[in-house]
């Protein structure tokens, strides 16, 4: 070894910083300025915590984007996974089968708010309302209906990135370049306009034979900053969807699988969606997975001949990848066994009486909240900038990791988080608001 250089010092999170910003594009982050935010690069998780290249501990309030359900590398999903890897990682369900989707499919018969459902998986919450989307229009196709080529679909609304997905999602989150790309759709109000289920009913009673379907995120528009609605609402809504003939296709990729503290939203609205999204918490946050649910009659007016038209023409390489549906599959039964709708629940009357200071903060709008889904709107000062960048960031150097939608603080802790850390985030979040205001008042 003689002549040779001295081994590299160790690597610091501002080196990997440095690496990450050199070949990864992240997104919805602007990487000019990215390195600069220093951002935590995750080496490993371990329960509710991620742990960071300097070994950094941090509280993961965010649920990884809202994905997360039991924590980080949970030895039982961790035992799931390691058994299917050794059989197999993955085979195609365009004409063939696999085990592991039949078994989670069979799984999610049994919990789904749908009637005799069939399940199409993808691999994002994205593909998964595209499917839906694209599934209405054929379906009145099959059926010889024509002139259904139309969406209704809610103000505020977010469905994912992809174009259709984009399409029924409205504008905003600077996303509105895209407009052009985007197809027209009937808007009507979102969860902030308290007369948006009359306003709804208003135009489904005039153009209710132009619509494919009728899309909506059941009790939480998450994206637009956690703007939330009644049961109540929700079920008018859907009645007066449902009463037309108008397919019903409830988005629940960031409300399903125990957010709202019911398996799925629709279930505490007591609806039944003629088709489903399912994403982001299906794998408990472990491997790109998504599902369609298609209600009976609407799976059943693809049924033809083979080869022939009313085939649903659509399809993803890694559709019903077998790892990913061992591990949702024992997600779902460990829900069950370890209790966690009534854990999230209770988590959750917690975390209302533990933001109850934060809300009466002069620096907090508003603190809404449906089940461990929560939006924290901040009260800048006027011109005040980054309020929710700024606060985030307090709270990350602090060691609770929080994400802002705008001037919205999302907390969204997994299933598996304690009372203690649930004190933690709100504690964490007042002093880095308190923090914030504090630097603008001195400004
Ligand atoms: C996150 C989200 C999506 C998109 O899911 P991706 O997996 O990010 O493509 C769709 N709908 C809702 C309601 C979401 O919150």
């Amino acid at each position: 070894m003689e002549g040779r250089p001295a081994a590299p010092p160790a690597v610091t999170a501002a080196d990997w910083a440095r690496r990450d910003a050199a070949v990864v594009w992240h997104g919805f982050t602007q990487m000019a300025a990215y390195e600069g935010s220093t951002p935590v690069i995750v080496e490993r998780g371990e329960g509710n915590y991620l742990y960071d290249t300097d070994g950094r501990r941090y509280l993961d309030a965010i649920s990884s984007l809202w994905v997360v359900t039991l924590g980080h590398a949970d030895p039982d999903l961790n035992r799931a996974a390691l058994a299917q890897l050794e059989r197999i990682s993955h085979s195609t369900l365009l004409g063939n089968g696999n085990t592991a989707a039949i078994t989670l499919a069979e799984a999610l018969r049994d919990v789904v708010p749908v009637t005799g459902p069939h399940f199409l998986f993808a691999s994002d919450g994205a593909a998964a309302v595209e499917q839906a989307i694209k599934i209405a229009f054929q379906y009145w196709h099959n059926l010889g209906v024509r002139g259904r080529t139309s969406y209704l679909a809610l103000g505020d609304a977010y469905h994912g990135d992809s174009v259709g997905s984009l399409s029924v999602g409205d504008g905003g989150f600077g996303t509105d370049l895209f407009d052009p790309l985007r197809f027209g759709v009937l808007r009507t109000p979102g969860y902030d306009d308290p007369d948006w289920v009359s306003k709804a009913v208003a135009v489904l009673d005039e153009h209710h034979d132009r619509l494919a379907a009728a899309v909506v995120e059941p009790l939480v528009q998450g994206a637009a900053g956690m703007l939330v609605t009644d049961p109540d609402r929700v079920a008018a809504f859907a009645g007066a969807v449902q009463a037309r003939g108008v397919p019903l296709v409830c988005d629940e990729v960031a409300t399903g699988f125990g957010r709202t503290g019911a398996m799925f939203a629709s279930q505490l609205c007591g609806i039944r969606p003629d088709l489903m999204c399912l994403g982001k918490g299906i794998t408990g946050g472990y491997l790109p997975l998504s599902a369609t649910v298609a209600a009976s009659h609407i799976f059943e007016a693809f049924l033809g001949e083979d080869l022939g038209p009313r085939t649903f023409y659509h399809g993803h390489s890694y559709s019903g990848n077998a790892l990913a549906c061992a591990v949702a599959a024992r997600h779902l039964e460990l829900i069950v066994e370890r209790g966690l709708i009534d854990r999230a629940v209770a988590a959750a009357e917690r975390l209302g009486d533990a933001l109850a200071p934060v809300a009466a903060l002069p620096a907090v709008r508003e603190v809404r909240r449906r089940g461990l889904m929560t939006g924290v709107e901040l009260n800048p000062p006027a011109g005040a900038s980054r309020w929710g960048r700024r606060v985030c960031a307090a709270a990350v150097s602090a060691g609770v990791l929080l994400r802002p939608l705008g001037d919205v603080v999302v907390v969204m802790p997994p299933l598996s988080i304690t009372d203690d850390e649930i004190d933690t985030i709100a504690r964490t979040l007042a002093s880095a608001i308190e923090e914030v205001a504090a630097e603008d008042a001195e400004a």
